[in-house]
């Protein structure tokens, strides 16, 4: 597992705590959006669909420290919105720093060369940098060319200087798993720590609503693209949510466990969703409907969501909380999280208006993309 032990150990004492004292819904990782200000406008992106004035406010570093403190949870995210834009980021790592929790700086890296000596390394911080694939996929994904070298300069010159480096995956339906296998052996070979990977999430301010993955072809990309995965593969989350992914261990979404405190509040229900804010966690916790969130509360929002932000806490609550988790998870750190090479994906049902997009792919430049439909997976159903 690309996670070092110190954060491992703080994390499993957290949640045998949390179980210990009773507790049933605690906070693993906080989703903290400092702004939603970016300098890029991706098109799966559904934060930045904002309103001028809204884009060009921040959350000060004291509003910061008082939802950290107030919340408590071992990790904090930092995504945005792109958290170099904001003026005292440095600030807000520092004190995050000074309160022992483990950060993760989301950035697209279009800046962190030029930021960089405004941080200093600590194992409390990690720039989990974007990249959503390969040269071609990444640039198209953010619609500008260039990204991905710059972000892979920028990820050599961080960790040159120190710091902790992973990267952030996001895949949608138009990813190809052959073309992403030689991306993540690149990424390992640059030297970071781990990498992430979840599945698209179909927001619904996001620009491209085309391109999000449905359930059952979630599953089966992810099949595709862990069959026989290296060890040399480091993922840094939880190898049951890896397993969760491809369909081979069970996990319902606990939505509360990196609930997400931005400009508005703690936002209801998730990271994904805005159904209205609360003023503290403790009202998060107690004024949301929970039964109302997951896949099986039958809500047609959450029937196609996989999105770490929801199933990795539950990932990592039962990873350190039950024998039945922690077992699966030693064996898959001892034999890999990946399915073997020779294993069928399951069929995948999918309606023309999901292949359509995968068909009539365009590069940034408009000129048509070469699509492998591997035929057994896919039946269309009319
Ligand atoms: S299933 Fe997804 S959309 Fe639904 S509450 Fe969980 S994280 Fe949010």
């Amino acid at each position: 597992m690309g996670v070092p032990l110190s954060q491992m150990w703080t994390v499993a004492t957290y949640v045998l705590g949390q179980k210990l004292r009773g507790n049933k819904r605690f906070p693993v990782v906080l989703m903290l959006e400092p702004l939603f200000r970016c300098n890029l406008a991706c098109s799966g992106c559904g934060k930045i669909q904002y309103p001028a004035d809204i884009l060009r406010q921040n959350l000060t570093p004291e509003q910061c420290f008082a939802a950290v403190d107030e919340c408590d949870a071992p990790i904090v995210s930092i995504p945005g919105g792109e958290p170099l834009l904001h003026p005292q980021i440095d600030e807000i790592v520092a004190g995050l720093v000074a309160r022992k929790k483990y950060i993760y700086l989301c950035t697209n890296a279009l800046l962190l060369e030029k930021h960089l000596h405004r941080f200093q390394p600590s194992k409390y911080l990690s720039f989990s940098i974007h990249m959503d694939g390969p040269r071609e996929e990444h640039d198209h994904a953010v619609d500008r060319e260039g990204t991905y070298d710059i972000a892979l300069s920028a990820i050599r010159k961080a960790l040159a200087a120190g710091f902790r480096v992973t990267t952030n995956t996001t895949l949608f339906n138009t990813a190809d798993p052959q073309r992403f296998q030689p991306f993540f052996d690149e990424m390992m070979k640059l030297g970071v720590e781990g990498m992430m990977i979840s599945p698209g999430y179909s927001y619904e301010k996001a620009p491209d609503q085309q391109h999000f993955l449905k359930r059952r072809a979630t599953i089966s990309l992810f099949q595709r693209l862990l069959a026989g995965a290296p060890k040399r593969w480091k993922f840094n989350q939880s190898p049951l949510f890896l397993l969760f992914l491809q369909g081979r261990w069970d996990l319902e979404c606990t939505p509360w466990g990196n609930p997400t405190y931005n400009l508005f509040g703690w936002q209801k229900p998730c990271y994904l969703m805005q159904e209205g804010y609360a003023k503290t966690y403790r009202e998060l916790l107690e004024t949301t409907e929970w039964k109302n969130y997951g896949q099986a509360s039958g809500n047609p929002k959450c029937a196609d969501c996989m999105v770490h932000s929801g199933y990795e806490p539950t990932a990592v609550s039962e990873t350190f909380g039950s024998f039945r988790g922690f077992f699966r998870t030693v064996t898959a750190v001892l034999f890999g999280t990946g399915g073997p090479k020779s294993q069928e994906p399951q069929p995948v049902e999918v309606r023309p208006e999901e292949l359509l997009p995968i068909l009539n792919r365009q590069d940034a430049a408009g000129h048509p993309v070469t699509a492998r439909v591997e035929l057994p997976i896919v039946t269309v159903e009319r």
